[in-house]
């Protein structure tokens, strides 16, 4: 196991670390928002393990390969490290149930709201999802922090500002906030 930590903050990247393009599909697309760097440092000053949880759909779809998406989170970790910042772990799932990658065309356990993501930070870090928080623009987001017994924070920034009029019935956020910095700010508030 690595460095463990107890808590977690599960960050989506797409339209919550960085801005919403679309299928990412070139590293020089990577934009952070202009607090991304200062809310992932407070995190990681707070001893809370930061990972990234993305759906990466465009693999199997084959828009992309693994290894732009990997560059993608190269990109991103050297710009943390710039900042002062650091994700402990870049988790993503590749699969999607109408692919056109045949090995990757499937229904898997792993794209969110579905919690494998969650379990390897579980089991490579140690992570209690109960004493965890999940981040993000979308209700799946929200449903993953369901799903796994974390507390859910939706962004106003991505699609969050739209999904936020379109809210599932019987699915809650524990709170709604504009930006990753604010939640961030309601984490260190609530642990
Ligand atoms: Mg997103
Ligand atoms: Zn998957």
């Amino acid at each position: 196991m690595s460095a463990a930590f107890q808590r977690g903050v599960f960050l989506d990247r797409d339209g919550t670390i960085i801005e919403e393009v679309g299928y990412l599909d070139r590293p020089e697309r990577v934009a952070f928002f202009p607090w991304t760097i200062d809310a992932i440092r407070a995190l990681n000053r707070a001893g809370l393990g930061v990972f990234l949880v993305s759906n990466q759909s465009g693999i199997a779809r084959g828009f992309f390969t693994d290894a732009v998406v990997d560059e993608v989170h190269q990109r991103m970790a050297d710009m943390l490290a710039a900042g002062g910042a650091r994700i402990d772990a870049y988790y993503y799932c590749p699969h999607h149930p109408e692919g056109s990658v045949r090995e990757l065309a499937k229904v898997c356990d792993c794209r969110k709201p579905a919690r494998g993501l969650v379990d390897r930070a579980m089991a490579e870090f140690g992570v209690d999802p109960a004493r965890s928080f999940v981040v993000g623009d979308r209700w799946l987001d929200v449903g993953l922090a369901r799903t796994v017994g974390a507390k859910g924070v939706l962004v106003r920034t991505g699609y969050g500002d739209t999904e936020e009029r379109r809210r599932p019935e019987g699915l809650e956020a524990d709170a709604v906030v504009d930006n990753l910095i604010a939640a961030s700010s309601w984490i260190l508030g609530n642990i």
